[in-house]
């Protein structure tokens, strides 16, 4: 099943719950929604991002506003370093993220595929440009220190998809804290739940950094620059904002984890588990018919497991479970 089926079925059945796509069910800080209101500028800007935006995404990285370049979210950040490593060889660990297949595609881009583990850790051997994602969708997990020292050895260059790094329930290491080698894409969609406002960045050595820009100006040209001067205003309440999203998130993984009847790794960060049911789709469609709209993992290149997005509250969420245990358990 394609992505676009699997909507059209989810549409037609109707669920009661939906922890299908990862659309964040927490509202957005209402510091941000007020700055969001006052903004009365929206002219063009410059195509790298405004000044202020770029300064406090800078600090909050402890990086120079000049490693800093706005984009439309993850999305295009992530579009705009794999055009930029486009004649070099790319590759991903398994299960994947699909928009870096999406985003290859309208490149003609070759994709390579890293094997990975019981407990989702990818064995870094070949040499190339790496797109990984810790927190990771769809596994939630997190690679530990030596991993990630692992990789940056072997990795020839490492574009680091840390839309999730401000959801994280323990430690988390960005490849960036242990080589210069290496380009975040950072995005404002899930730690403010604002997904539809399409703004992130991408922080990165200054050569890069150019042609981000040039990337913008061939494409969106100017990142939206009400948001961003939204962001600048009210950036200082990112720690706090981060600890509340990290602190609710994790209660939920744990409730999976005590009510889900269904193996899957802890996660270490992000909002998602994905635990082994053994066939996706007739999971996918018996959880369908009991209420829960969740996604087949061979969206993401396996199809033993089934991804379920924990954009509920807890009560829903039990429900949720329980319909799921009844729907896609086997005898345990
Ligand atoms: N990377 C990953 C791993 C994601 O899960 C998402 C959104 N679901 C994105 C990138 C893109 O996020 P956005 O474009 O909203 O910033």
């Amino acid at each position: 099943m394609d992505f676009a089926s699997v909507l059209a079925r989810i549409k037609e059945a109707s669920p009661k719950h939906r922890l299908d796509i990862g659309d964040p069910d927490l509202p957005p800080p209402p510091e941000f929604v007020e700055a969001l209101r006052r903004v009365d500028d929206f002219r063009y800007g410059p195509a790298e991002g405004l000044p202020e935006f770029r300064e406090a995404v800078a600090s909050l990285f402890g990086v120079e506003p000049s490693e800093v370049a706005a984009v439309a979210g993850g999305r295009h950040g992530l579009a705009a370093l794999m055009w930029a490593f486009r004649r070099r060889r790319l590759l991903t660990p398994s299960p994947y993220y699909p928009g870096y297949f999406e985003i290859a595609k309208v490149f003609g881009l070759r994709l390579g595929l890293v094997e990975t583990d019981g407990g989702w850790m990818p064995s870094f051997t070949e040499r190339g440009v790496y797109v990984v994602n810790y927190p990771n969708n769809p596994t939630g997990v997190v690679l530990p220190r030596g991993k990630v020292r692992e990789l940056v050895y072997v990795a020839e260059f490492v574009i680091s998809d840390e839309i999730y790094r401000d959801i994280v329930f323990g430690e988390f290491t960005s490849p960036m804290e242990l080589s210069s080698s290496v380009a975040v894409v950072y995005s404002f969609s899930k730690v403010l739940s604002v997904p539809g406002l399409r703004v992130g960045a991408v922080v990165a050595p200054r050569e890069l950094i150019k042609e981000v820009v040039k990337f913008n100006k061939a494409t969106v040209n100017v990142p939206p620059t009400p948001v961003q001067r939204a962001i600048a205003s009210v950036a200082d309440v990112l720690p706090r904002r981060r600890a509340e999203v990290s602190e609710t998130y994790r209660r939920r993984a744990e409730l999976a984890a005590s009510l889900l009847k269904l193996e899957f790794v802890r996660p270490g960060g992000a909002f998602y588990v994905f635990p082994r049911v053994g066939d996706d789709v007739r999971c996918f469609e018996a959880a369908l018919a009991a209420g829960v709209s969740l996604l087949p993992g061979s969206l993401y290149g396996d199809s033993r497991h089934v991804r379920l997005a924990l954009v509920e509250d807890e009560e829903r969420l039990k429900e949720a479970f329980t319909a799921v245990n009844v729907a896609c358990g086997g005898p345990r």
